[in-house]
């Protein structure tokens, strides 16, 4: 809303996400593109999204307006790739970072690479609170005024001077108490606890995943996720729905994030462009499964899940 991006405005969305890094397109009116995602850590494939950025200038009456990348799982999208591109097209960044929250690159911090970058603090989310919550980041000023007036029905000077349509998105005071408190958690303990918790499981599962022939997630050199989740790549023959039965009967819960790719889902049925064939999302559609999983998992609980992950395929 703060870009004016609109009807006739072209936006780059993986296909592999959650719904509503696609759906603020639909909901300013504008077309979501949809690209496909990098197998090996499911983030938006920066050549994919050259060539559909390519495409769409060439092939439709769409102007390509920005770029939603998603840090899917906790781990920061490319972009040390997709910023040059960003660049080069003239299109806006935005970083949805609602599960990236805490992760990096060389350094730099996830929800500061987008021009605009945002943050979901939903509990299942890396820093979460007790209901609904967020944060939008931003170094631009005007932008910044501009989402203030927006979250808060268009205000102007005061509340009851109202200068544009806007929303309630406001932040409720008891959340950000919440939040004040486990943010220092957060900051001190839990973005370390969670990464030693994701070492504790690729050591017991490395062997493991050898012989069941599953795909552990992998970070990048120089990257460091926030890890939202713990998915795992199962074998092509695998029967998920049975495993994850057999996981819940020994008290294992297991979550697939996520069933079906956004080209697919009924609500951006004839509203959106599926750039390319999406093999990559359909067959991590297929494939993925999410452990359970966060910064107070311990090692024993690490060996627990991956006895009863070998139990159970083994079963199968
Ligand atoms: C959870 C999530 C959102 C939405 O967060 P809300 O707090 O529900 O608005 C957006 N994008 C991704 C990738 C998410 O996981």
């Amino acid at each position: 809303m703060a870009w004016g991006v609109g009807p006739g405005d072209a936006v780059f969305v993986p296909d592999f996400t959650f719904f509503s890094s696609g759906e603020v397109v639909c909901a300013v009116g504008a077309t979501p593109v949809f690209v496909d995602v990098d197998e090996r850590t499911f983030n938006l494939d920066s050549e994919q999204l050259e060539q559909a950025i390519d495409f769409v200038e060439r092939e439709t009456d769409l102007v390509p307006k920005a770029v939603v990348t998603v840090d899917l799982f906790g781990l920061p999208a490319d972009y040390p790739k997709i910023k040059p591109i960003c660049e080069k097209y003239g299109l806006f960044l935005l970083e949805d970072g609602a599960q990236g929250f805490g992760g990096s690159i060389k350094g730099e911090m996830a929800c500061s690479f987008g021009d605009i970058s945002t943050t979901s603090f939903f509990p299942a989310k890396p820093l979460g609170c007790y209901g609904d919550g967020g944060a939008v980041f931003t170094d631009d000023d005007e932008w910044a005024d501009l989402i203030r007036s927006f979250a808060a029905h268009g205000k102007g000077s005061m509340k009851y001077d109202n200068i544009r349509i806007g929303m309630n998105s406001r932040l409720d005071a008891i959340q950000a108490a919440i939040l004040k408190v486990k943010f220092e958690s957060f900051v001190d303990v839990e973005l370390e606890a969670v990464d030693g918790a994701a070492r504790w499981y690729a050591d017991a599962l490395a062997l493991i995943a050898q012989d069941e022939g599953f795909v552990l997630p992998m970070i990048p050199e120089g990257y460091a996720s926030s890890w939202a989740q713990y998915t795992i790549q199962l074998p092509l023959a695998c029967n998920r729905d049975a495993l994850q039965s057999r996981l819940r009967e020994k008290g294992i819960p297991t979550m697939v994030y996520y069933p079906k790719p956004m080209h697919q889902q009924r609500a951006f049925e004839g509203d959106c462009i599926a750039f390319g064939d999406m093999a990559i999302t359909k067959k991590l559609c297929d494939r993925v499964l999410s452990l359970p999983f966060g910064p107070y998992v311990t090692h024993d609980e690490a060996a627990d899940v991956a006895d009863a992950l070998r139990e159970s395929l083994e079963s199968l």
